[in-house]
């Protein structure tokens, strides 16, 4: 039962009922943790109805090997299919997990596939360090750039891989424009939306062929949990699910138990990261001590107009520059009341970080720079406090700034 069975229209409605059992077992409201590795069956007979209905393949009635599925996977796989309007889902230990499984069911050796640029540092790694091992090559091609794109494509190209919104410019993606020109050259259409959220982006009615969600941020919701989705064609899910199951990356019953329980509050929640974004980013756009700001919900982001245009909210991570030196940015975040200083986002609680002493510490000043990556850069997760809390601790933060340290070489 992982594919989309939903009666529901509303996202909210789904967010709390589909994918659900009715009525669980001893009538519970919260689908039980089925904390086991293994299953049992009463006798050989029902041990053979099971197999061949395995065979045919029809919905399971029953558990067999927790590697293989469990009845907390299929609750978040119903639930996740209807929020992206897709046919199938497939959840995962991480959004990793996800990602490289996705990669490694539809590219073998020979093979060449195309990642937009601006894509999360491992994914990144995965393409450019991993893959080759296995004579699979990618090529990165600029976000939005049509003709860099169709130049990058070769009689080998399978797959292009996307992202959007990215981390940390939060550059937004035409995915339309995507779709139909990887469709138009037989490519599949694989798009990472874990800063998009089905409640801002839909992208599988947008031509998108499938959907990846690093399910730890948004989706859980709690900064408590490690998981990944995948969620589209029911063909596509299903040649990931079994390479799964050789592999076993398979999200835990308990993980799956808060990933269920964060789902039913994915829409109240996004409302609040979305409003919180939004704010803040205007908020610091008209500070003096910011020199620049990144939000897909500006008018001064590259990507306004594509994303005004695709999504219904903008998420709750901003990216700014401070007009400062490393130091004065370290003295800003440490004078934060609100935030964790930490990696991640899309949880509850707010977390901030400067991404050149974290997500890209490892490389060069110099290769910092030649993306963009500059030492007074924040990105900044809202969580869903109070907005008007966040502006306050945010205002006197900004005090702490040193006007004397500010950087006199500008940009
Ligand atoms: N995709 C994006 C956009 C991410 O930001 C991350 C993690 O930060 C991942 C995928 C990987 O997810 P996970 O940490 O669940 O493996």
């Amino acid at each position: 039962m992982s594919t989309n069975q939903s009666p529901f229209r509303g996202i909210d409605t789904q967010a709390v009922h589909a994918g659900e059992t009715r009525p669980n077992p001893y009538g519970a409201i919260a689908t039980p943790i089925v904390q086991t590795s293994t299953y049992s069956f009463e006798n050989t007979a029902a041990l053979v109805a099971h197999m061949e209905r395995k065979e045919q393949g029809l919905p399971l009635l029953r558990g067999e090997y927790a590697r293989y599925g469990s009845p907390n996977a299929r609750a978040v796989e119903g639930k996740l299919a209807a929020l992206e309007g897709g046919d199938a889902a497939c959840v995962f230990s991480s959004g990793m997990a996800a990602t490289a499984l996705t990669l490694l069911t539809f590219l073998g050796a020979g093979d060449h596939y195309i990642m937009t640029d601006d894509c999360y540092r491992r994914t990144r790694q995965f393409g450019q360090e991993i893959m080759p091992r296995l004579d699979i090559t990618c090529t990165l091609a600029p976000i939005n750039d049509v003709q860099a794109l169709e130049e990058a494509i070769r009689p080998n190209t399978r797959l292009i891989l996307t992202e959007t919104p990215t981390n940390p410019y939060l550059r937004i993606v035409d995915l339309e424009q995507l779709a139909t020109l990887a469709h138009r050259r037989g490519l599949l259409a694989i798009v990472d939306a874990t800063f998009g959220t089905p409640c801002n982006l839909r992208p599988l009615p947008m031509g998108m062929d499938l959907v990846i969600h690093s399910a730890t941020k948004y989706l859980g919701g709690h900064n408590d949990l490690l998981g990944g989705a995948l969620v589209g064609r029911a063909d596509l899910v299903a040649q990931v699910r079994e390479l799964n199951h050789i592999i076993g990356a398979t999200c835990d019953p308990n993980s799956l138990f808060l990933l269920q329980r964060g789902l039913k509050t994915l829409g109240l929640r996004m409302a609040r990261h979305n409003e919180n974004g939004q704010r803040v980013a205007a908020f610091l756009e008209g500070h003096p001590a910011v020199r620049q700001v990144w939000y897909p919900g500006l008018a001064s982001h590259p990507d306004h107009e594509i994303a005004k245009r695709t999504m219904s909210g903008f998420g709750g991570v901003v990216s700014f520059e401070l007009d400062t030196d490393a130091e004065g940015t370290g003295r800003f975040i440490d004078a934060l009341r609100i935030p964790y200083i930490g990696p991640s986002l899309g949880g509850v609680e707010s977390i901030i970080e400067q991404p050149a002493l974290m997500s890209h510490f490892t490389l060069s000043e110099d290769e910092r720079r030649a993306i963009g990556v500059r030492d007074e850069l924040v990105r900044y997760a809202l969580g869903v406090e109070d907005s008007a809390d966040l502006l306050d601790d945010l205002a006197q933060a900004l005090e702490q700034v040193p006007v004397t340290r500010r950087s006199a070489a500008g940009r």
